[in-house]
């Protein structure tokens, strides 16, 4: 065979089926068709003694291709069929791994009778982050080599396993420094058959595996990945092989085909995307970063690259905030406290390759401080602001070279959040971009370029999405119902704590920034104002939308939030109503997805996938509904339009329709 994703080579009396499908060796049904052809090939060829598989580039096979994951029915052959020629044939079969054997492609070295790894590689199972459970044997043959609550750890981490560790744990036979294809065939010249489903599933302790299903299950809900791989994990130990695969079969295309798991693989091609976008151009060197502000967010930022082995100084006009920063970053241990040094003079941020600056959120300050700054630090370092709604085109103003300044908007807690919002002013330059995105690589954060409006992308679609919540209370939900409807469908916490948690201060200055250009028509909600005015700004004070009870953060109903409630809405003249959560639902989320349809419009994102990214990773957005315009995205167009009606309506009129059309 040769041409194709699939050629034979011959050592001696092995052949040597060669995987060529760059760029990660993925399976395709190209793949697919060419690997059985030389399966069935070199079975039928008596003057094969062994066979060995093989990647041409740095992976034998990293995964599926998950584009054939979409379809209702994956195009054949499929990876089983595949699988079940290997057992079938008649000589010795050898994978050779490199690189990541992951999801099929390590079903696809299971098959194998013998799993001959290079060093440095990793294998591991890792559907359950894309919202299923391994669906060619990875769960049934590997009951055969690892004991079942190993296993189901395995499957419901999604763990990367680095090959020194699996040899330990027997998932592959060998691991060797070099030589792989030598070693590889030498193998296959002396091994006989041993084919892992004909072999007993291990039993394992009695009673830990039921332990670790609890475990699991009480931490992740009744998540159907979890059920579903407790279930495959018992089949595999309980029932004949045969029978087991095809449970397991069953179980993955149930959930491939589920909701949960295309809102996971739109993710996983948002990240890829936004991935590419945000490649920088140059790779610059960012050792040490400065860091203004060492509240909520400069302490975070600074515990962050303090872990990723940056060296830090960080600023603040007073030293107990200092103290306490500290504190926070040697929770990381001492290696990371070491690398921070604090002050309150600016002098200290000479040294930085990159100043990012967390002082309060007023125009003001923010612009004093850059201009001091700018007047530190060496030419050419950019000064990045945290600002989570202000202008960053009129802050660059007060710097004598604005392209050097953007906006790198961490979200809280900044050691933690997988995403970070990089803002690109009107005159920032692509050497300050660059540096930035190079900083975010470091931190191991998935950077998303967006553009320059009042809240950005995550923000001003947050706030979009509050306003409605703020909006429902007024007509009669209670912050209690409104956070229990959206908790039901995912959030990581419901809207009214998560305002207790950050305090609603913030949110009130950037409502008095807009007093004075508010359109008189709009729907101002008043609760917040009044919880305000009462001192009641979250946690932070005791109470806020909730009470709480002394250092204890679950939040309480609190009668006097009640009164204030029912004054505003007396004072309004609105009758209150019953508002079920379906309906809180439906409004909420279509408020995101029209701000977020509004926001591509506008250009500030790029793509639909961006926006999801930044709310599901910054802002506890579910990802099983795959972020904003993915759920929208996917609804009837009809009940989309018919719900972005009733949301036009219940808001008034300054209400701005979105384009549905860009949210795909
Ligand atoms: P914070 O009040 O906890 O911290 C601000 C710090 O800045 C204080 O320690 C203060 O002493 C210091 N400071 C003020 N003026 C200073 C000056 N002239 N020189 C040096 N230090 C000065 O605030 P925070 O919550 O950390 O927010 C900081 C910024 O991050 C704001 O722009 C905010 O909008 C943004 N942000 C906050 C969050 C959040 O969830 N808290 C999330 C994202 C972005």
């Amino acid at each position: 065979v040769s041409g194709g994703p699939v050629r034979i080579e011959h050592d001696g009396a092995i052949a040597v089926i060669v995987l060529d499908n760059p760029p990660v060796n993925a399976s395709t049904a190209r793949l697919r068709t060419g690997l059985l052809a030389a399966l069935t090939g070199t079975a039928a060829d008596d003057a094969v003694g062994g066979v060995v598989l093989i990647g041409a580039g740095t992976h034998l096979m990293s995964g599926s291709d998950l584009r054939e994951f979409s379809a209702d029915e994956v195009p054949g052959p499929q990876l089983p069929e595949v699988l079940a020629a290997i057992e079938r044939h008649p000589r010795p079969v050898v994978a050779a791994l490199s690189g990541a054997t992951l999801g099929g492609g390590f079903e696809l070295a299971l098959a194998c009778d013998r799993r001959i790894a290079l060093d440095g590689g990793q294998v591991g199972l890792p559907e359950a982050g894309l919202g299923m459970i391994p669906g060619a044997g990875g769960i049934v043959r590997t009951a055969r080599l690892v004991d079942p609550d190993r296993l189901l750890d395995l499957v419901v981490t999604a763990r990367r396993v680095p090959v020194a560790d699996a040899l330990a744990d027997g998932l592959v036979d060998e691991v060797v420094p070099d030589g792989l294809r030598r070693r590889a065939v030498a193998v296959a010249r002396t091994a006989s058959k041993r084919v892992l489903t004909a072999l007993p599933a291990r039993t394992g302790t009695p009673g830990r595996v039921e332990e670790t299903a609890r475990r699991l299950l009480a931490r992740r809900g009744a998540d159907p990945v979890v059920v579903a791989a407790v279930g495959a994990v018992l089949a595999a130990g309980a029932l004949p092989a045969a029978a087991a695969l095809r449970h397991e079969r069953a179980e993955f295309t149930r959930l491939r085909r589920s909701p949960e798991a295309a809102a996971k693989r739109h993710l996983f091609f948002a990240r890829r995307a936004a991935a590419r976008a945000g490649r920088p151009e140059r790779d610059h060197p960012v050792r040490t970063v400065g860091v203004i502000g060492a509240g909520t967010m400069g302490a975070g930022i600074a515990r962050a690259f303090a872990a990723a082995g940056v060296d830090v100084v960080l600023v603040d006009r007073d030293p107990a905030v200092l103290d306490r920063a500290r504190d926070q970053v040697g929770r990381d241990g001492a290696g990371s406290a070491a690398r921070v040094r604090t002050g309150t003079g600016f002098d200290a941020l000479a040294a930085a390759d990159l100043v990012i600056e967390a002082v309060v959120e007023d125009h003001d300050v923010k612009t004093q401080v850059l201009a001091e700054a700018a007047g530190v630090v060496r030419p050419g370092v950019p000064l990045a602001t945290n600002t989570s709604y202000l202008d960053v085109d009129a802050l660059a103003a007060a710097v004598p070279d604005r392209g050097r300044v953007l906006g790198m908007h961490f979200m809280a807690p900044a050691h933690r959040t997988p995403v970070l919002e990089v803002v690109r002013g009107a005159a920032t330059s692509a050497d300050a971009l660059d540096h930035v995105l190079s900083a975010a690589r470091l931190l191991g954060k998935l950077p998303v370029i967006v553009g320059v409006c009042d809240g950005f992308v995550g923000n001003r679609i947050f706030s979009a999405y509050r306003y409605q919540c703020e909006l429902l209370v007024e007509e009669g939900a209670g912050p209690r119902e409104v956070d229990d409807a959206l908790l039901a469908v995912g959030v990581a916490m419901g809207p009214f704590a998560v305002a207790d948690m950050s305090g609603l201060d913030v949110a009130w200055r950037a409502r008095r920034r807009r007093d004075a250009t508010r359109d008189p028509r709009e729907r101002y909600p008043q609760v917040a104002d009044r919880l305000v005015e009462k001192g009641r700004l979250g946690q932070k004070t005791g109470g806020g939308w909730y009470a709480y009870a002394g250092g204890d953060r679950t939040p309480l109903d609190d009668p006097e939030v009640a009164r204030i409630i029912a004054d505003v809405r007396a004072s309004a003249g609105v009758t209150q109503r019953r508002i079920g959560p379906d309906e809180i639902v439906d409004r909420v989320l279509t408020a995101t997805a029209n701000e977020a349809a509004l926001v591509l419009a506008e250009g500030i994102a790029a793509r639909p996938g961006d926006v999801d990214l930044l709310l599901t990773g910054g802002y506890g957005f579910p990802e099983r509904l795959g972020g904003p315009c993915h759920w929208a995205a996917t609804r009837p167009p009809a009940d989309l339009a018919a719900a972005q009606q009733r949301l036009a309506d219940a808001t008034g009129p300054v209400f701005r329709f979105g384009d549905p059309a860009l949210l795909r």
